[in-house]
């Protein structure tokens, strides 16, 4: 039996935490909440060593970042614009997107 908390299914079965080597609960998120819609991402799935000496206790693979697509198209929608302005002055486009 898995339980159920704030959209939360908890189950064991994640990898091995990559600094003990214990074993992992997986935390998925079943239903993101309104504060987390409105939050650039959120993590669909993200790990919990169940070591509690382990300082890792929280493990979020980038795989499993989910964008909110609303803020994406923002973003995407600035630095078009950056790009745009940045090319005016010169084509300066160096350096990392702003949600590196
Ligand atoms: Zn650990």
């Amino acid at each position: 039996m898995s339980k159920k908390k704030q959209g939360l299914d908890v189950h064991a079965g994640g990898p091995r935490c990559f600094r003990c080597g214990k074993w992992t609960m997986v935390y998925e998120r079943v239903s993101p909440t309104p504060k987390m819609l409105a939050a650039p991402f959120y993590y669909r799935r993200f790990f919990r060593c169940v070591n509690k000496q382990c300082k890792t206790t929280l493990i979020m693979p980038d795989e499993f970042r989910v964008w909110n697509q609303d803020y994406r198209a923002q973003v995407e929608r600035e630095v078009e614009q950056m790009v745009g302005e940045s090319e005016q002055l010169g084509g300066y486009t160096d350096g990392p997107p702003p949600w590196a």
